[in-house]
């Protein structure tokens, strides 16, 4: 979670209601999704989204079969028996990623949520968001730390991944590791009610090693670590302390890479970004203010940042007082600035919204936002389709329309392309050759 910059510890009401997203209203299919996956189904659509070539084919049409995409053209095999499901004039396109969410976090509690919330209690909210999100079309999802939930994400994760419950298909860090008295500790409160951290200590190099493989151990599938915060934005200047060292990063990306998988930090600035680069992160998540020679290795290694603007601005808009939504605007000023210079300098982007803050299901806020501030819609979704899959571990899986991956697939009202709104207008949602929600023709089969 990207933490407002002025307290955050003020616990607005909590309103369950916010955390429902009105998709969930829609028509949803989960009954006889349970029993799609072995059936041949045909999708027809008016326009079928090409990203890695940024076009739109039309008509188009997807064969699927036993839950993966086995044709996609204009027209494609009719198999006998097949369902035929016509999306009218809508846009067929790969399933949303979202690389940055927070299933276990809510609007109006934040960081209190670990004070007043039971884990239980919050994982049956976050039940409650994998399926808001998925029913706004993001069919993968990385969750950047349960925040204080321990590895209750792998109960929800398995959950989904077992069909009990609808949801994207998750990548989980369990809690985020950080140092003490770091960006996610408890801090600000009287000490002698020794108020739960949000993350998981580690200060040295042995401390960080011991607790990925405890989450390995747990279940969680990636490492999340603070690398910065807390932030400061006065009079122009950004400043954010660092919180682990190259080596120690640098340890943590080889642990990770021992089991097969990788880092993500949460990291507004400098020096800490270096630090994350240098070290070989995947991606360097929020990226305020990203020096020359980080930017640089960012373009060489390929490693993604992740800007989380939705957050910002939800912040700016929902803030206490005039002056804190003048504070937030200011900072979200400058990092719009710095994702000038990003782009400028090829800095590989990947989408993340930082939801849960903020209500799950909205988050496609994030692409209007990130074309809104200079990428062209088909970077954008290049951004948040390839570079998604691949910072996910899923880039021969998911993110493209193509023979042999997933078929999650979503049918969006417009052309992305033409106008990158069209991305918060989902009227279908596919995820494994389940059928989750489809607007437009319920009564097919
Ligand atoms: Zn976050």
């Amino acid at each position: 979670m990207f933490s407002r910059l002025i307290s955050v510890y003020s616990c607005a009401s909590f309103a369950f209601a916010a955390i429902l997203s009105p998709s969930l209203t829609a028509q949803t299919a989960q009954s006889s999704a349970q029993t799609a996956s072995a059936s041949v189904t045909v999708l027809h659509a008016a326009h079928l989204l090409n990203v890695e070539q940024g076009t739109v084919l039309s008509p188009g049409e997807i064969l699927v079969r036993d839950g993966h995409i086995a044709e996609v053209g204009t027209a494609v095999t009719h198999p006998s028996g097949a369902t035929i499901l016509d999306l009218g004039s809508t846009t067929l396109m790969p399933g949303l990623i979202d690389a940055h969410v927070h299933l276990f976090l809510h609007p109006g509690a934040e960081d209190m949520q670990t004070v007043v919330e039971s884990v239980p209690q919050r994982t049956i909210y976050a039940a409650l968001a994998a399926r808001a999100d998925l029913m706004a079309g993001f069919t993968a999802e990385r969750d950047m730390g349960t925040e204080g939930a321990g590895s209750a994400d792998s109960a929800v994760r398995d959950s989904i991944d077992a069909g009990l419950i609808p949801g994207p298909r998750m990548r989980i860090s369990g809690n985020a590791i950080s140092i003490l008295g770091g960006h996610e500790d408890a801090i600000h409160f009287n000490p002698a009610e020794h108020i739960s951290s949000n993350a998981t200590y580690a200060d040295s190099t042995d401390q960080i090693i011991a607790v990925i493989r405890e989450q390995l151990k747990e279940g969680s599938s990636f490492v999340k670590m603070y690398q910065t915060g807390r932030d400061t934005y006065v009079n122009g200047v950004f400043h954010t302390p660092w919180q682990f060292t190259e080596q120690q990063l640098a340890a943590a990306v080889a642990e990770a890479a021992r089991m097969g998988t990788n880092v993500g930090v949460h990291c507004t600035g400098e020096p800490g970004a270096l630090y994350a680069a240098t070290a070989g992160v995947a991606s360097i998540d929020h990226a305020y203010q990203l020096s020359d020679e980080t930017m640089r290795l960012m373009r060489e290694k390929q490693i993604y940042a992740v800007p989380t603007f939705a957050i910002s601005e939800y912040f700016a808009d929902h803030a206490d007082s005039p002056a804190a939504a003048a504070q937030e605007r200011a900072e979200l000023d400058y990092h719009v600035q710095q994702f000038h210079k990003q782009l400028a300098a090829g800095v590989p982007m990947a989408v993340g919204s930082d939801v849960g803050p903020f209500p799950h299901g909205t988050q496609a806020r994030e692409l209007v936002l990130m074309a809104q501030y200079g990428m062209a819609p088909a970077d954008v979704l290049r951004a948040d389709l390839l570079h998604g899959a691949r910072l996910l571990t899923w880039q021969d899986q998911i993110g493209q329309l193509k023979p042999g991956f997933d078929a999650d697939i979503i049918a969006v009202r417009g052309n992305p392309l033409q106008n990158i709104d069209a991305v918060t207008r989902v009227a279908f949602v596919m995820k494994g050759g389940h059928i989750y929600r489809n607007d437009i023709t319920p009564s097919a089969r």
